[in-house]
């Protein structure tokens, strides 16, 4: 079966989030289960400096309004086809700066979706599935039923698409999106792509995939309701029977502290030796003095959905209860401020880097006793499945993906894997860190939860199964 999974990101090519992982470790697991897996994705700054791509000399057109746009095809290794357009996307970030998305985003994606698809005609590589993903792909489902509709070459083509965060929509005023699209305004109506007045390119994904899918069982119910709908919920109920839940994995190839060499030292549950090293280096680096107390960290986009509000409000109360807290993560410049000035205050305590980092991510997981995520909402969150194999015991709102992949940890019998709340507030999160902190002081108790935590299995392979089944469902239904 050859199946395609078109994505604006993929690790290791480019990054700003879950996407990246998740589109990379299908492409592995499908290609170790004998399928013939490829992403397409742009040719981004990032993967023109640091990897040497091939030049196809592969060459297409995209009619976009009244200009037409050129594109190129690029390979690398086996699975990984790039288009090409500098203009697009020969820039320093994907999607932005923190001042703000580009402005020319619309085009860049809408050019995407037509690219994903000629550049497979270049190839001549008929997928029997090509999987799109958020909105910044979602045209594509759209296009194979209209303008691609009669092309033989696409004839046996099924879609799917997986929403990976709903907060994110693709909204643009409609006077010079619609053209650029090239459907005409026949499909700027309620039934299509109109949203509010707007154009809503995700919708073009929801109304003519074969097939929807989201990152966790629990996001999955939780879209179809008002407070996690961002205003489609109705249609997404409508598609309720074609809506699946599949939790993302992680890669353990990648994420793991047994095998990990960028932390200072490997170590598992039978040896927590190299555990302690990675604790005193990220101690030292943020020079929080005394090793007796426990360190939590953050890592993730700076945006509000990551609860950042709520733990502004709590901090004063984590680190007079003895936290040190490392924040590492980059996003909306609004906070960066905001917490800028907060660190200033809590100096002692509160370590704040606004970068991207692999290495220092990875000397968090592995150098802190607590991670938290706040979060506002969580599709599936990678964060705190990476946490809990590097023992970084989970403090996190009961949301989305969060509620499927961490146990409340249980005094009693000593069940767990970390400490939820419910309640999206300053107060409930502090009591949660409290809680923690109290289970922390019980040396023997938290190492037991910590084992827990560091057992449980999120690897890839059950929920790559439940995509590939998926696949075969809807490659069959095809004419
Ligand atoms: P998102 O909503 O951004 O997709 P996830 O929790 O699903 O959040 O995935 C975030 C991924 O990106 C994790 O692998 C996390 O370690 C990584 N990440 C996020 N921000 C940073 C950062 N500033 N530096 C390094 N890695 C980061």
């Amino acid at each position: 079966m050859n199946v395609v999974l078109a994505a604006s990101e993929a690790a290791p090519f480019a990054k700003t989030g879950g996407l990246a992982d998740v589109i990379c470790a299908l492409i592995k697991e499908f290609t170790r289960a004998g399928l013939n897996a490829w992403v397409v994705m742009p040719f981004y700054r990032s993967a023109r400096t640091r990897f040497d791509t091939f030049d196809t000399g592969l060459e297409f057109t995209v009619p976009m309004g009244d200009e037409v746009l050129k594109g190129g095809v690029r390979t690398y290794g086996d699975s990984a086809i790039f288009v090409e357009c500098d203009e697009l996307f020969d820039r320093r970030e994907l999607y932005g700066t923190p001042e703000g998305d580009y402005k020319d985003n619309a085009r860049r994606f809408i050019f995407l979706s037509r690219a994903v698809l000629e550049a497979l005609k270049m190839l001549d590589l008929k997928p029997d599935v090509l999987h799109v993903n958020d909105w910044q792909t979602a045209l594509v489902p759209l296009y194979l039923k209209t303008l691609y509709g009669k092309d033989d070459f696409f004839k046996d083509t099924a879609t799917m698409m997986t929403i990976h965060n709903l907060g994110y929509q693709g909204l643009f005023e409609p006077e010079q999106v619609v053209p650029q699209i090239g459907l005409g305004w026949g499909i700027f109506t309620p039934e299509g792509i109109e949203f509010y007045g707007k154009v809503n390119l995700l919708k073009a994904g929801l109304i003519s995939a074969d097939a929807l899918t989201t990152v966790s069982e629990s996001y999955a119910s939780e879209i179809q309701g008002r407070k996690y709908g961002f205003g489609l919920d109705g249609v997404l109920k409508r598609k309720s029977r074609a809506l699946k839940g599949i939790l993302n994995g992680v890669d353990y190839e990648e994420w793991d502290p047994r095998t990990d060499t960028v932390i200072p030292a490997q170590y598992s549950p039978a040896d927590m030796a190299g555990k302690i090293k990675c604790k005193a280096r990220l101690m030292r680096r943020f020079s929080f003095g005394d090793p007796t107390k426990p360190v939590a960290g953050f890592v993730g986009r700076l945006s509000l959905q990551k609860g950042l509000d709520i733990f502004v409000e709590a901090l004063e109360e984590m680190v007079s209860n003895g936290l040190y807290i490392v924040m590492l993560g980059r996003g909306d410049v609004a906070l960066h401020e905001r917490l800028k000035k907060l660190q200033k205050n809590y100096k002692k305590n509160f370590a704040l880097v606004i970068k991207y980092n692999d290495a220092l991510a990875r000397l968090i997981y592995s150098g802190s006793d607590l991670f938290l995520m706040p979060s506002r909402y969580e599709p599936c969150g990678l964060g705190q499945l990476i946490a809990q194999r590097y023992g970084s015991v989970p403090v996190a709102r009961r949301t989305g993906g969060i509620r499927d992949t961490v146990r409340d940890y249980d005094p009693m019998n000593g069940e767990g894997t970390g400490f939820l709340f419910t309640d999206y507030s300053a107060d409930a999160l502090a009591g949660a860190v409290k809680r923690a902190l109290d289970v922390y002081s019980d040396t023997a108790a938290w190492e037991s939860l910590r084992r827990n935590a560091m057992g449980a299995d999120f690897s890839w392979a059950v929920s790559a199964r439940k995509y590939m089944d998926l696949y075969a469902a809807i490659a069959k239904k095809r004419p």
